[in-house]
């Protein structure tokens, strides 16, 4: 099966479906949470994934967005971004959103937005962390995302090996337990501007990085025309 494993699409629609042009044919979509925050379309997102069938989980954003007490730790142009989305989702988006579990697991692959611990909030930027995340997964390998950088956490003989994926970097799944965040679709915090996601062949446990360009200005002008936070503008421009 091959798959999409799209993460923190955050409200961009232009990037999503940039995105979806790039993927291809795909048996499945999958995404790791942050559906919504930050950006313009809100709705737009949730319809799109919803139409095309994606499974996945619940970020934080998300939680927040259905009205989970997330909001509060926010900084606040992510909570400002939050209370403009919390107005305007509508019925069909706030119920698909809190249909969201926060775990999912399919065959030897386990989702989450943020950690197999902590599946909401934790950052795995360490290998510590990720080793310590490793030893949590209940499946050989965990799919996750909410760092907005696209990196693979391999378990090597008690140790921890990180691969920084660019464009096209490969790697191929063995009994080694793995982490893999796919970077972010709609707001990508690597320097690179372009979205960020991975294509996943299960049959042959093949897993690569792929990048692909979107209309940037067009969001921007869609988010100051929304009156969202000018830094969450600007920062789409860079990547980071
Ligand atoms: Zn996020």
């Amino acid at each position: 099966m091959r798959v999409a494993v799209l993460s923190d699409i955050h409200s961009n629609l232009i990037a999503l479906d940039a995105v979806l042009a790039a993927a291809g044919e795909v048996d499945a979509i999958w995404h790791l949470g942050d559906i919504v925050g930050y950006g313009p379309d809100p709705n737009g997102v949730v319809a799109r994934l919803a139409e095309r069938g994606a499974t996945g989980v619940r970020g934080n954003h998300d939680a927040a967005a259905v009205g989970g007490p997330e909001i509060e730790w926010f900084n606040p142009d992510a909570r400002r971004a939050m209370e403009w989305t919390r107005r305007q989702l509508d019925d069909a988006s706030r119920s698909w959103l809190g249909d969201l579990p926060e775990r999912r697991r399919d065959g030897d692959l386990e989702l989450v937005h943020g950690s197999p611990r902590h599946p909401l909030w934790e950052y795995v930027t360490s290998g510590d962390i990720a080793l310590a995340n490793l030893a949590e997964l209940e499946a050989p390998t965990g799919l996750h995302g909410h760092t907005h950088v696209p990196v693979g956490w391999i378990a090597n003989d008690g140790g921890v090996d990180l691969v920084r994926a660019s464009d096209r970097s490969s790697i191929t799944l063995d009994s080694r337990r793995a982490l893999l965040n796919p970077g972010s679709v709609g707001q990508p915090r690597d320097g690179d501007a372009r979205s960020s996601f991975l294509i996943l062949d299960t049959e042959l446990g093949e897993v690569t990085w792929r990048r692909t360009a979107y209309d940037v200005e067009g969001v921007q002008r869609a988010m100051r025309s929304a009156g969202l936070p000018g830094a969450l503008v600007s920062r789409l421009s860079s990547g980071t």
